[in-house]
């Protein structure tokens, strides 16, 4: 019996994870350490020094800030662009997003939905709460 990663939807060779807290029941290794793992760290923290990037081609990328916050600049030209930031509280994150992308009808993100349930388009950066400077000069 074949089974089917969760995350990127292959047939599963070899031992299958699982993939929470991502949705699903099954994962490969692959994903599991590429992708589940970066996550569970990050969560596992109480204050990650650092962002996680859901990129358009569902890999996952650690964005260190220049200094020690983010600042809208980093937020900027990690994303190419003017960004959206949206407030929320899951995972304890902010999560930004290009502001245009709605609109130039970006695909949404497939892997932050997988984790999120929510429909970001473009690739997501998640920022820990504490991460961003919210005062700019
Ligand atoms: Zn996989």
């Amino acid at each position: 019996m074949n089974k089917i990663c969760s995350i990127c939807e292959t047939k599963i060779v070899g031992y299958d994870c699982n993939p929470h807290p991502f949705k699903g029941d099954v994962c490969c290794e692959a994903c599991n350490q590429t992708i589940v793992m970066p996550v569970r760290l990050y969560q596992g923290y109480q204050s990650p020094k650092y962002a996680l990037l859901f990129k358009a081609n569902e890999t996952i990328q650690t964005v260190r800030p220049k200094k020690e916050f983010f600042k809208l600049e980093d937020l900027q030209e990690t994303l190419g662009g003017n960004v959206e930031v949206y407030i929320t509280t899951f995972m304890s994150s902010v999560l930004v997003y290009k502001s245009n992308g709605k609109m130039k009808r970006l695909p949404k993100n497939k892997l932050f939905e997988k984790l999120s349930d929510k429909e970001l388009p473009g690739e997501v950066l998640m920022i820990p709460v504490g991460m961003l400077n919210r005062d700019e000069d």
